[in-house]
């Protein structure tokens, strides 16, 4: 008999999003002797998104790798006070010093960071070691051996197959790796639509530069915030009859969009943004009216139920990030709950190796956790998108903490040669 043929790889992971480089930095931080390749269909280029990092997202970047941590807070915009607005402009409400949520958060010890999406991949892509990251590969489908010993990994475009010991499916709300273990369809929309983009800072902004500052209240608001090198960034939501999904891209839309390759779609992004917030104070009409129309995304709000999210892998597969517990954005944990997959991916396979135990292990701390975070979003969503005009706006940080999501601390990822491996 042939002796069997080495495998190009002992972890590919798909998709080169946060949960993807996260998931590859632990595991090499754990385990450098490893060969792990991580797969990206697009380029790294902004994107028009901003992400809140919470103290457990960040505690997590630091079991990681300290310095990872050090370059986020370098890009911390020092949020300050957090101005409510109705929707012709006339102020409701400051909330600043002790009342403002980034106090409260302080006060119990965490930190929180406003990072664009793009920024937070970059910082994450320029942590690998040369030649993990593939850009502009797009993973096909996988193929696993009849011993479930290894996997063969298809991509499009003629690349050549690969063939790896495990493979992570962090690709996303529309996994394609998901897809292929359970089948399960796209997700569920959740009845709204939201468009984000960055862009300078406009003239009217309140005299901290800090400032956070919400339009209106559930279901109809525009939130914007600074971003560390004097842009903004906003995101606006409002319910959306379901029977117009396909205007705002459907249910097979992409959480993280690249920018649009055509002006058109763009300006019909804006019109329909405008639909709904053209009759605003010209706060916000100026952000819209005045944003790249190839910056704006604009997505259909899709999730997935707790119920369908219980199991997250079979044999040398898993999924991570999006791909296994899709919530909807309430408590702005989606990354951060990425994060915490990969740094205990780092650990199950420092403790067992490039093995289906190690993902096993994995899962079982992971998934539970996340379904935490993942119920409540959904539920806080659809009392959101239900809500009567006036309603408060959600203490997403006092949900969290009630949650028990910011106690998690994370320690150090166990390096070889350290008295902790
Ligand atoms: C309006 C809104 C606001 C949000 N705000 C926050 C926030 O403040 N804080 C927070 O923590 N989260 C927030 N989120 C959630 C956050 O954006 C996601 O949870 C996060 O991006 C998930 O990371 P991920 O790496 O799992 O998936 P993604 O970021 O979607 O990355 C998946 C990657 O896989 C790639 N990919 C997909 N298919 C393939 C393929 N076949 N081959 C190769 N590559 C592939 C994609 O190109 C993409 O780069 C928000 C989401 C929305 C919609």
């Amino acid at each position: 008999m042939a002796p069997p043929q080495p495998l190009d790889l002992d972890v590919a992971v798909v998709g080169g999003g946060p949960g993807g480089l996260a998931a590859a930095k632990a595991i090499l931080t754990a385990r450098p002797d490893l060969r792990v390749a991580v797969f990206e269909r697009a380029t790294l280029r902004p994107r028009g998104a901003a992400l809140l990092m919470q103290p457990n997202g960040i505690s997590a970047l630091e079991a990681m790798d300290p310095s990872l941590v050090d370059g986020l807070m370098a890009m911390d915009p020092h949020m300050g006070p957090y101005w409510l607005y109705r929707p012709d402009g006339s102020v409701v409400s400051l909330m600043e010093g002790k009342e403002s949520p980034q106090e409260y958060i302080r006060q119990r010890g965490g930190r929180q960071c406003m990072v664009s999406w793009h920024e937070l991949q970059s910082l994450l892509a320029r942590s690998l070691p040369p030649g993990v990251l593939h850009q502009e590969v797009q993973f096909d489908r996988f193929q696993e051996a009849a011993d479930g010993s290894s996997i063969t990994m298809h991509f499009k475009g003629g690349r050549p197959p690969m063939t790896t010991r495990l493979l992570i499916g962090a690709d996303g709300s529309q996994s394609g790796v998901r897809q292929q273990l359970f089948g399960d369809g796209p997700p569920i929309y959740a009845g709204a639509v939201s468009w984000r983009a960055v862009m300078p800072r406009p003239d009217w902004w309140p005299k901290e530069p800090g400032s956070y500052c919400i339009f209106g209240s559930p279901p109809t608001m525009l939130g914007t915030n600074p971003l560390h090198d004097g842009s903004i960034a906003w995101q606006a939501f409002a319910a959306w009859p379901e029977a117009r999904i396909d205007e705002v891209g459907g249910r097979s839309v992409t959480y993280v969009q690249d920018p649009l390759a055509k002006k058109e779609q763009g300006e019909a992004r804006r019109k329909r943004a405008l639909e709904v917030f053209g009759d605003w104070c010209p706060q916000v009409r100026s952000l819209i009216e005045g944003v790249d129309p190839l910056a704006l995304t604009e997505h259909a709000q899709l999730h997935r139920l707790p119920e369908d999210c219980k199991v997250w892998g079979r044999g040398p597969v898993t999924l991570l990030g999006d791909s296994a517990h899709l919530a909807t954005p309430m408590l702005a944990q989606g990354t951060n709950q990425a994060m915490e997959d990969a740094v205990e991916l780092g650990r199950a396979i420092a403790e067992h190796g490039a093995t289906p135990e190690a993902l096993r292990a994995y899962e079982a701390v992971r998934q539970p956790q996340a379904e935490v975070v993942q119920r409540k979003s959904v539920e806080l969503f659809l009392a959101f998108k239900s809500a009567k005009p006036g309603t408060p706006v959600p203490q997403q940080h006092v949900e969290l903490e009630n949650l028990g999501v910011w106690k998690r601390v994370f320690a150090p990822l166990p390096r070889p040669g350290s008295t902790a491996a």
